[in-house]
């Protein structure tokens, strides 16, 4: 058996990577009986069942047999075993939102998936103060990039990122996702741009969940991924959890379970009070919060 990873799925056919070669496979009618489905981004082991030189079609045919166990299984987009997301947004247009960038951090943390941050268009005049975002985001946790995919400023260090992982790209339509992946690897040949906004628009629907490869090692998701985010099935007593800066004064408020909204000796305001978290990231963990009480639960 050869091990390898299913970069694409069309009409029950899943094209595997393995060892170089990209084969057509069919899954075996035993996933079917067990209720299991191949995903885009397993590990799958196959056997080859058209020899080398054969000429029936494009690709040498396979049979999955054996669907590796999972790290992470994403709905939407439909994946499984991502190892990053990369979030991008605009320093000029269109306009951040840091309340949609906290919505991101938060859906990746729910998730499991490591995410980083990417601040685009740096050649451009910026619209917000965004070295005070860099520096406020850094002092979350997580790691931010300030990148031109336009100049080149900073794409040889996404690149380095990009190395050996299975990503994928999310944000707003018109931050520069697809031309900085087109900057990072030209090989891949995205979509660029208002000429092909339409296009892309129109494609979205039938297009296929599809992973690209590297030349130099690793995979990266053609499809958008997230653009629009809203929370579903979460908790509000839960949020707090996906706050990595909060992690290092658990168990330091006075009541256990505090929200660290209304209760009196919470570490978490003692900590904005300290500047120790981002004042921005606070409130908008604030403005979630009574968003997911305010809906009704049956
Ligand atoms: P996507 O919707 O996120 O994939 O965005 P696109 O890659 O289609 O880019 C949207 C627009 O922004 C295009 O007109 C790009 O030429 C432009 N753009 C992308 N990256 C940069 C950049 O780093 N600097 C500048 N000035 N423009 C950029
Ligand atoms: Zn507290």
């Amino acid at each position: 058996m050869m091990y390898g990873k299913i970069i694409k799925g069309i009409a029950g056919f899943y094209y595997v990577q393995a060892e170089g070669t990209v084969y057509e496979c069919k899954a075996r009618g035993k996933f079917r009986a067990k209720g299991e489905t191949p995903l885009i981004g397993d590990k799958v082991g196959i056997t080859v069942t058209e020899y080398e030189g054969s000429e029936k079609g494009d690709y040498l045919q396979g049979s999955i047999e054996e669907i590796l166990p999972r790290d992470n299984k994403l709905i939407r987009p439909p994946v499984a075993n991502v190892d990053q997301g990369l979030i991008v947004f605009s320093v000029s247009y269109p306009q951040m939102h840091l309340d949609l960038l906290d919505r991101f951090l938060i859906m990746m943390e729910m998730e499991g998936i490591q995410a980083r941050i990417i601040l685009n268009k740096v050649d451009e005049e910026s619209q917000v103060d965004y070295q005070e975002i860099v520096d406020g985001y850094t002092k979350s946790g997580y790691e931010v990039y300030c990148v031109s995919a336009k100049t080149g400023h900073n794409v040889d260090t996404v690149r380095g990122l990009l190395k050996d992982k299975t990503s994928f790209f999310a944000g707003p339509s018109g931050v520069g996702k697809s031309t900085l992946l087109n900057a990072i690897s030209p090989e891949l040949k995205l979509q660029t741009g208002e000429v092909s906004a339409k296009i892309k628009r129109g494609k979205h629907t039938t297009r296929h969940v599809e992973l690209l490869p590297f030349d130099g090692g690793g995979y990266v998701l053609d499809t958008p991924g997230f653009t629009s985010l809203q929370f579903e099935e979460i908790d509000a007593q839960e949020l707090r959890e996906y706050f990595i800066e909060f992690d290092k004064y658990q168990g330091q408020c006075k009541f256990g379970g505090c929200s660290h909204i209304h209760e009196p000796n919470c570490a978490i305001k003692t900590a904005i009070d300290n500047d120790e978290i981002y004042k921005s990231r606070y409130d908008n963990y604030i403005s979630y919060y009574n968003q997911l009480k305010s809906i009704r639960r049956y």
